[in-house]
């Protein structure tokens, strides 16, 4: 492939630093060759090898677990999913990957797994489901991306973004063009921006072997059904807080039919009768008590998604009023405040979000973007750096960091921040900023363009 031809899988130009990239990988080829498919036992081409896939999980996956608000403060909560995840990866085919499993705080509807085996499940999601059985089919699922090595398989035929291959800055650097308003303007990823978008044909094989893995567990296979008629459902009730889901893992009425069809075939002796819904609702009973604000949220979130700032900040009061310390509403609230132009109040907001969950990192950088407009680069600056200490590798935190080195007069520190920053993203409005700066401080020549 030559620079600025189409990339037939996804459809957009190659620019010359991709074309860099992928000639990289392709060099990288010849060691990576063949390997053994998990899940089907035949030999299979790939770039990707195990420790590739563990490594670039670990990089990725703690920038999307903040996106999603951080692990839910639920203890128990948290170790009853990793425990019942646990018990169905032991009965998969890589039960030695290193597994983990926990609820996000995110409201929308989603469950995801990174390619060494890091699962989340957001509280929307959580909410959803109405026992065990439906659980184990959701993590069963998302353990059959992880078995069938899906993601290596995408990387392979170049159809994922760069994020997974090269961690979170490579990613940044060839989508920041395109996620613009109030995720950049925040120095955030945008939520769902580190995710695989899987085939349909991989959605088949993860539902095949959702539904393997968890009958070996003995439970009813009808808890697939069930799993599956929610989704469907909250296609229709709920398409805002969905549409991610289904943007990742496709879903379409063939899909459904499939597996509904193979509980019928192939599992109609494995009925159990065990679903283990009091078990269920045991252990969701303090997320339970929250719907009513994680309702108020998702609404809020869908009229955020339409820049209607001023109906988002009614609801997210209501959801404040019913969660008081919640830290997702706190920073839902601190971000609809900043899109008002109200930044004392998006600094009262991640405060209190901060005081609610201060070993997350996500308050720390709405904090310091908020008091940047309050012109408080001092303490601006602290909390890039508190935010960094959390959640290295963010490129937006050196650019902020830049920003608030330069309003001290700090030049010296500030060029160094930006030059680092233009090492990881070369494109879009903060890197023309960066650049110039550096151009009159003298550091750099002015590029040819
Ligand atoms: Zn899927």
């Amino acid at each position: 492939m030559t620079p600025g031809e189409t990339d037939r899988f996804t459809q957009i130009p190659v620019s010359r630093r991709r074309f860099l990239w992928m000639s990289a990988l392709s060099a990288g080829a010849a060691a990576a060759g063949c390997a053994t498919n998990p899940v089907t036992g035949k030999s299979q081409f790939t770039l990707v090898s195990q420790s590739d896939e563990i490594r670039l999980d670990r990089q990725n996956s703690p920038h999307q677990f903040s996106a999603d608000y951080g692990p839910a403060q639920d203890t128990g909560l948290n170790r009853y999913l990793d425990e019942t995840g646990r018990s169905l990866a032991a009965l998969s085919h890589r039960p030695d990957m290193p597994y983990s499993f926990r609820a996000v705080n995110a409201v929308y509807i989603n469950a995801y797994a990174f390619p060494g085996g890091s699962i989340a499940a957001t509280r929307g999601i959580l909410l959803s489901l109405e026992d065990e059985a439906e659980l184990a089919a959701l993590l069963g699922h998302e353990l059959g991306h992880v078995n069938a090595r899906h993601t290596a398989e995408l990387m392979t035929r170049n159809m994922l973004t760069l994020a997974v291959v090269a961690g979170v800055a490579e990613y940044v650097r060839s989508e920041n063009e395109k996620y613009t308003g109030l995720t950049t303007g925040l120095g955030l990823l945008g939520s769902g921006l580190l995710l695989a978008h899987y085939s349909r044909d991989n959605e088949r094989q993860a539902d095949a072997l959702g539904l393997e893995y968890m009958t070996r567990a003995d439970y009813d296979p009808d808890g697939f059904t069930g799993l599956m008629d929610m989704l469907q459902n909250l296609s229709k009730r709920k398409p805002n807080a969905i549409e991610l889901m289904f943007s990742t893992h496709p879903m379409s009425e063939q899909r459904y039919r499939t597996a509904i069809e193979t509980i019928r075939s192939r599992y109609a002796g494995k009925h159990t009768n065990r679903f283990l819904k009091e078990r269920y609702m045991d252990h969701t009973v303090n997320l339970r008590k929250l719907q009513p604000a994680i309702e108020n949220m998702q609404k809020a979130d869908a009229l955020m998604g339409e820049q209607n700032y001023r109906e988002a900040e009614t609801r997210l009061k209501s959801a404040l009023s019913e969660a008081p310390g919640d830290y997702t509403a706190l920073m839902m609230m601190a971000k609809c405040q900043y899109a008002l132009d109200q930044h004392g109040e998006a600094l009262r907001y991640t405060q209190a979000a901060r005081e609610a969950y201060p070993e997350e990192a996500q308050s720390y950088q709405v904090e310091g973007v908020a008091r940047l407009h309050l012109n408080q680069y001092e303490p601006a600056l602290k909390n890039f750096r508190e935010y960094e200490k959390r959640l290295p590798d963010n490129p937006n935190t050196l650019f902020l960091k830049g920003l608030a080195l330069e309003n001290l007069k700090r030049t010296g520190e500030a060029a160094r921040e930006y030059s680092r920053y233009l090492e990881s993203v070369s494109e879009g409005k903060q890197a023309e900023y960066a650049t110039n700066r550096l151009v009159e401080w003298g550091y750099i020549s002015a590029p040819q363009s």
